[in-house]
């Protein structure tokens, strides 16, 4: 009886599931080299990670943050949606492992004092008025060697887009814009954090951090497998651009949030798709989606959004 249940408790652990992840997805970039960062996570207390060697990145929120829901000031409190979503990002990426169990090569530390050192990734309160129109990352100094990094959150995030979009959400569009900041491209061919943003609502199809995500900025920290990332920061696969960055506003045709100074994904643009049903008499329920299409093909589909009818029914 008991040699029975010994072997049953064995044929289940070797029982796997194939899980297979599309290779370079999403791309990592050759021309963004890794910031240097602050030392070791180990030297961080709240850390607890004694020989804990991942590289410290700093961030910090900046005051125009201190501001509640309506946008009212709240002098030395951070917005409450917007602190929730920068140490959800920042605890999802520190425990985020690729399919091997390896965590990226980075620690992110939220330091508002400055106690640690320089800023490396600040967060700021901005309009934003390219793509989605909820976020973009805006390289500080020249690419490949960034020195650091802003975050533009829209004003809109401070309350959840009047609730039209989840806290998961915002906590997701931080994320995605930290991984730009670690060398990654946006993508829509794989399940990835680096997804975009329904441009309507703010809703986001990937909040989480996939074990390719953590895979890829690996490849681009590593000085060996960094030069095989398949993606320039312009978007090209050549790099002939040569530097580029540093010059916001430059982000044309639809990349999400890049604002480079060149473009990524050049030939994609969001398009709202619009679809009847009931059609009768040439009336029927109208309906709504927006996609992201690059190269004339559907790379994103948001939500069915219900419209009315499309002629008056009697
Ligand atoms: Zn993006």
């Amino acid at each position: 009886m008991r040699m029975t249940q010994c072997t049953a408790v064995l044929c289940v652990i070797f029982l796997t599931t194939g899980v297979v992840y599309p290779q370079n997805c999403p791309p990592c970039l050759k021309n963004q080299n890794p910031l240097p960062g602050h030392g070791a996570a180990a030297n961080i207390p709240s850390c607890v990670c004694p020989n804990d060697t991942r590289r410290v990145i700093l961030v910090s929120i900046g005051g125009g943050w201190n501001v509640d829901p309506n946008g009212n000031s709240t002098p030395g409190q951070t917005n409450v949606h917007v602190w929730n979503a920068v140490n959800c990002a920042i605890a999802t990426w520190n425990n985020a492992q690729d399919q091997f169990g390896n965590k990226t090569g980075y620690y992110f530390v939220l330091d508002q004092s400055g106690q640690y050192g320089s800023t490396d990734i600040k967060i700021q309160r901005e309009q934003v008025a390219s793509g989605g129109g909820f976020a973009q990352s805006v390289p500080v100094g020249t690419h490949p060697n960034v020195t650091s990094w802003k975050i533009k959150l829209d004003p809109k995030n401070g309350n959840l887009n009047n609730n039209q979009f989840r806290h998961e959400d915002l906590c997701g569009r931080v994320s995605h814009e930290l991984g730009h900041v670690i060398g990654l491209a946006d993508n829509w061919d794989c399940t990835t954090i680096m997804s975009g943003t329904d441009p309507i609502t703010g809703m986001r199809p990937v909040n989480t951090i996939a074990p390719n995500d953590v895979l890829q900025v690996n490849n681009n920290l590593r000085d060996d497998t960094r030069p095989n990332c398949p993606q320039c920061y312009d978007g090209t696969t050549n790099c002939e651009g040569g530097g580029g960055g540093g010059d916001e506003g430059g982000d044309t045709g639809g990349g999400d949030d890049t604002g480079d100074g060149g473009c990524i994904d050049c030939n994609c643009h969001y398009e709202t798709y619009y679809a009847w049903t009931n059609y009768e008499d040439g009336c029927g329920y109208k309906w709504q989606q927006v996609r992201y299409v690059c190269d004339g093909q559907i790379r994103w589909e948001g939500q069915w959004e219900y419209l009315g009818w499309s002629c008056a029914h009697y």
